[in-house]
């Protein structure tokens, strides 16, 4: 804009020259301390100090109190939003007086490093003043505090977004992969692994999904004021026709509050133990007898061996409680989880824990509960896995697994309502198609 001005009123440009020069002028005789420090600034400072000194003789000049300078900060380590007003010279009272505003209002403690705070500065009697601060206080709120001019003070306003919880129904096609079927039709990765991850172990999405095989995702979203999707919820209804066959999973909260997926008539179709509790694992030793590698005499190996590369996830084979977390002997670290009354499962020469993994601890099957290593009487990494029945190790690769449990006859009432209740939702919801 300016270089438009110039261009077409030239008397305009050398009035603001002079006006430049007198001003430099009036700064060098009358700032005091310009000497001292003339002769160590850098280049760049004086640079700086003479657009400050430009802007301070424009309010001389023009004796205005308002110069909008807008800046934004990005907060580094350590920084808090009273730190940085005092860097940008505002002074300790007026600093304090914008705290004591947004205290109660806004908390402070959310500001982090990385984020941007943007800050529209007034010059106030020569001196910076903040006329406007704004910043992201998390992912739904963000905090305006302004200055007004009529009283003297400073306003904040914390603007929060408003999420409204929308049910979708996301139907497709599988043309090569869910993950591509799905996502083109606007579902998020997350709720695709999600969806997945509901039918376990009875699908395996790599191997077992064929071209033309159908999927319906219900599931929740939260939209903000411009219906974006901001996030999403729970699955509550998902169902796969894989090969002809077709299953329908619906989300069920029990009276005990444990979350499940189960088929119309009740059952959960999650295997009560995996066959495998590690993934990309080759099975190196069975269960039976054999030369013990370190021992060297024969002795009945009552587990499972599998070969995999030290730190690969080892995965709770089945829901339950850990019982043991700890060091133990040969085994090294070793964990046991107990699944129910009759079954338990143990995992020996972890190099270590998986998160919050200790004695007491509910685990769900597919959690890490460790990672594979050496530890104990090993010979290189490894997964040794046991299965316990009654306390007594069988072959966990011959075992019939269970299947999945039923709902009891008391919790069926509610599952059916439940049902119910999913089916009639979905029929409203939005849908892509
Ligand atoms: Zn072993």
């Amino acid at each position: 804009m300016k270089k438009n001005h110039q261009k077409t009123h030239p008397n305009y440009l050398i009035i603001f020259l002079i006006l430049v020069f007198s001003a430099l002028l009036y700064f060098i005789f009358s700032s005091k301390d310009f000497v001292f420090k003339g002769h160590q600034n850098e280049r760049q400072e004086s640079a700086k100090k003479t657009k400050k000194e430009f802007k301070d003789a424009y309010s001389f000049f023009f004796n205005t109190d308002f110069i909008p300078n807008k800046k934004i900060i990005k907060v580094v380590a350590g920084d808090s939003l009273q730190k940085i007003l005092l860097k940008e010279k505002i002074s300790k009272e007026e600093v304090n007086k914008i705290y004591q505003k947004i205290k109660g209002i806004v908390d402070l403690t959310k500001i982090r490093q990385g984020q941007t705070i943007t800050i529209v500065f007034r010059t106030k009697q020569n001196k910076p003043s903040i006329s406007r601060i704004t910043f992201q206080v998390d992912e739904l709120s963000t905090a305006y505090i302004y200055y007004r001019d009529k009283v003297d003070d400073y306003e904040v306003r914390l603007n929060q977004k408003n999420l409204e919880k929308v049910n979708f129904l996301a139907k497709g096609v599988i043309v090569n992969s869910l993950f591509a079927s799905a996502q083109k039709i606007d579902v998020d990765a997350e709720v695709i692994v999600e969806f997945a991850r509901i039918f376990g172990f009875e699908i395996d999405f790599q191997r077992d999904i064929r071209k033309n095989d159908e999927f319906q995702i219900f599931y929740e979203r939260f939209e903000d004021d411009e219906g974006e999707n901001f996030k999403n919820g729970n699955i509550l209804f998902a169902y796969l026709k894989n090969s002809g066959r077709e299953i329908k999973l619906y989300q069920y909260k029990d009276s005990k509050n444990n979350i499940g997926y189960f088929t119309p008539d009740g059952k959960s179709i999650e295997k009560a133990l995996m066959k495998t509790p590690i993934n990309g694992a080759r099975l190196s030793s069975g269960f039976g007898f054999r030369k013990h590698p370190i021992l060297g005499y024969n002795k009945l190996h009552q587990g499972t061996d599998f070969a995999a590369r030290r730190g690969t996830p080892v995965m709770a084979s089945g829901s339950g409680t850990v019982e043991r977390a700890s060091w133990f002997g040969a085994y090294g670290k070793y964990v046991r989880i107990r699944h129910n009354s009759t079954y338990k499962t143990a995992y020996a020469h972890l190099s270590k824990f998986g998160r919050n993994i200790k004695a007491g601890k509910k685990v769900r099957q597919g959690q890490i509960i460790g990672y594979v290593g050496s530890t104990g009487r090993s010979t290189g990494p490894h997964l040794h896995y046991e299965v316990l029945v009654n306390n007594k190790r069988i072959n966990s690769q011959r075992l019939k697994l269970p299947s999945g449990k039923k709902l009891s006859k008391n919790e069926m009432g509610n599952f059916n309502l439940e049902k119910q209740r999913i089916d009639q939702l979905a029929e409203i919801s939005r849908t892509n198609k």
